[in-house]
């Protein structure tokens, strides 16, 4: 064949260096993960100034050899930290250098990866900084309460809050916690009130407010004043009427906004935080003790690395958020002589978005090949797959349109013939493979052709093979199925390898949506990724990366497929990495007793069956103890596919 010519001349020359360009690890991987001299992604970190990397495959290696089998969460600390170092650095530099007389003090909000291990680690290493906690509920205000030390950092507490949370959060405060009640809502002072006079504390508050302000990307119609949450300016009024008859406007200290998440224009960043000084300004001069100005989250992901205000990238860096945050700030504060307020950013998909990777494994592949199609033409062969024959024959760069659409009448002409009978499957499965032949030879013609018929596009991907992966969307990538989230996407090793095959990729739910077809290309999406032809016996991996940020609790049990196993790795100075921590996923058992069965009662009823089929003589006893174990050792095992 044709391709395998092209193949064998290709893989001489591929370098690792190519397959760096191709699929944009060096834009996206924000210098975490990049390509090693042997081909495979290798993730790397700083110590000192001095880059290590490790290779994935190596990691893939010793996660096996404890036991995990693929799909495997890894979760990469280092990174982690990386990343909170980074955002206070950043903000510490800005202050600096623009001369900023307040703080930056990072609040990580729960909802983002609430994990125990990764607000364990947000909590252990942030404390250098004096990073806290954003909580949305009371589930989160706990998170929050008994994994910040009291004398470190902040805790934003959002969302509806009932007296139970007002009355724990007060209490907290008498411990030394500095934990802030935005309100979101006017509901919600009359509990506040009610519940500090009756513990004898007084609240430190926050007033959310609903910029009119809108943002691109994914969340535009949730920004702006429909926004679901925040203060009316009629409300915001009144609340500060009310707390002054309360005798309690020295409490309100913190402004907040929440524009919604991954804003990927600069532009937008910028006018949030104008119009938010504005607000900042009058209620300090109507009275409120402010002293804190919180952002909320937005500090975007560049997902596919074109560093542009496309909904998945975003077109400032970590620097130019910062110190524009500062001089807007001040250029609205100063010329009214009001003091520089504590900034505190609640970001999250930032902070978390790096550090974890899903490895899954490629269990099969479908192609959509034609075989070689004969010359000769069978005896009887109906007239129509004789049309088919001669467009195959007839293809010319001038007339690729005509023969798409003469193929496709004919096509479905034959498949009525076959639905009434009129001709058989043999022939039914002649003409479909001549088809797949015209489409192919439409394929290859169509890559000399300077302007593609806008019918025809599209036609590649209906050729790209579908690579079945050992996981699923639903479960580990929910937002590529809910909002069309695109996120890197390739394979871990092979690299010095030509990808000649384009494929998507298939997930082993067996749902029609559990697919991965969108990917990172060189102009915006592309529909189809370059991947390595399956090598027989040999493991292919696959990592989805950038997944920390929202994807592990938004995932969902569909097929009952349940949580994967999780690998949190260190990476040490001297190259090599620990498994700090391992968790097995659930268990078969784990996600049918989600669901309400009880696993032994199912095995109970099974039994029963299998003894009942010895009584009809239809099993042995043998056999009975064979189908039991099976079944007793399924509830034990893993939901994914197992070697
Ligand atoms: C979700 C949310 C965040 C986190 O936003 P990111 O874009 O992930 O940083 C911050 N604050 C509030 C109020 C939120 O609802």
């Amino acid at each position: 064949m044709k391709t395998a010519a092209v193949r064998s001349l290709k893989t001489a020359a591929w370098t690792s260096a190519e397959s760096a360009d191709l699929y944009g690890i060096r834009s996206w991987g924000a210098g975490y993960f990049d390509l090693g001299e042997d081909g495979s992604v290798t993730v790397n970190v700083n110590f000192d100034g001095k880059r290590l990397g490790v290779s994935l495959l190596d990691i893939i290696a010793g996660v096996q050899s404890r036991g995990l089998q693929m799909p495997v969460l890894l979760r990469i600390e280092n990174i982690l930290d990386a990343q909170i170092s980074l955002l206070n650095e950043s903000f510490g530099r800005a202050i600096r250098t623009l001369g900023y007389l307040g703080e930056y003090r990072g609040v990580f909000p729960i909802k983002v990866n609430q994990q125990c291990q990764v607000i364990g680690e947000i909590a252990r290493f942030g404390a250098r900084y004096g990073h806290g906690l954003e909580a949305g509920s009371k589930a989160e205000l706990l998170i929050a309460l008994a994994s910040l030390d009291p004398d470190s950092g902040y805790i934003v507490c959002n969302g509806y809050k009932d007296s139970e949370f007002v009355s724990l959060g007060l209490q907290a405060l008498k411990l030394g916690y500095r934990c802030i009640f935005v309100i979101e809502t006017p509901t919600e002072l009359p509990i506040i009130v009610e519940e500090s006079r009756r513990l004898g504390i007084r609240p430190m508050l926050g007033a959310r407010v609903k910029l009119a302000a809108r943002v691109g990307g994914h969340w535009t119609e949730s920004s702006g004043d429909r926004s679901l949450f925040g203060l009316t300016t009629a409300q915001i009024v009144q609340l500060v009427d009310e707390l002054r008859g309360h005798g309690m406007l020295d409490c309100l200290q913190l402004l907040h906004y929440h524009l919604g998440s991954q804003i990927p224009n600069i532009r937008d960043i910028r006018s949030g935080v104008l119009e938010a000084c504005r607000y900042y300004v009058d209620l300090a001069k109507e009275g409120a003790a402010l002293g804190y100005l919180d952002l909320g989250g937005g500090l975007a992901v560049d997902y596919d690395g074109s560093q542009t205000n496309y909904g998945f990238s975003k077109n400032y860096s970590l620097d130019e958020y910062c110190s524009d945050i500062v001089e807007a700030i001040m250029s609205t504060l100063d010329p009214e002589g009001i003091a520089h307020p504590v900034i505190i950013t609640e970001s999250g998909r930032a902070t978390v978005a790096y550090s974890s990777v899903l490895l899954f494994n490629i269990l099969d592949v479908t192609h959509f090949e034609p075989a070689p199609v004969p010359e000769a033409r069978p005896k009887g062969e109906h007239e129509l797959i004789g049309n088919l024959r001669e467009s195959l024959k007839g293809i010319n760069p001038k007339n690729l349109q005509e023969t798409f659409n003469d193929a496709l009448y004919y096509r479905e002409e034959i498949r009525d013939l076959f639905k009434r009978g009129q001709i058989r499957l043999r022939a039914l499965s002649v003409a479909e493979n001549i088809f797949l032949e015209i489409v192919r030879t439409i394929a290859r013609e169509m890559q000399g052709v300077k302007r593609v018929p806008t019918s025809l596009e599209g036609l590649e991907e209906s050729l790209a093979d579908i690579y079945y992966g050992n996981f699923s969307v639903f479960q580990s990538l929910p937002d590529v199925w809910a909002i069309e989230q695109v996120f890197p996407v390739m394979p871990v090793h092979r690299h010095n390898e030509a990808p000649t095959r384009q494929a998507i990729i298939a997930d082993i739910t067996c749902d029609s949506d559990g697919k991965i077809d969108r990917f990172i290309g060189p102009r915006g999406v592309r529909k189809t990724l370059p991947v390595h032809p399956l090598v027989e016996g040999e493991p292919y991996y696959f990592g989805v990366f950038l997944v920390g940020a929202y994807q592990e609790t938004l995932g969902d049990l569909h097929n009952l497929m349940g949580d994967t196993n999780v690998a949190s790795v260190r990476i040490n100075e001297d190259g090599t990495f620990d498994v700090a921590r391992e968790m097995a996923g659930d268990s078969i058992a784990d996600v049918l007793s989600y669901v309400e069965y009880q696993p032994q009662q199912l095995l109970e009823q099974f039994r029963t069956t299998a003894e009942q089929a010895v009584r009809k003589g239809r099993i042995s006893v043998g056999e009975r103890q064979a189908v039991l174990e099976a079944f007793s050792a399924s509830l034990r095992g893993y939901t994914y596919y197992e070697d």
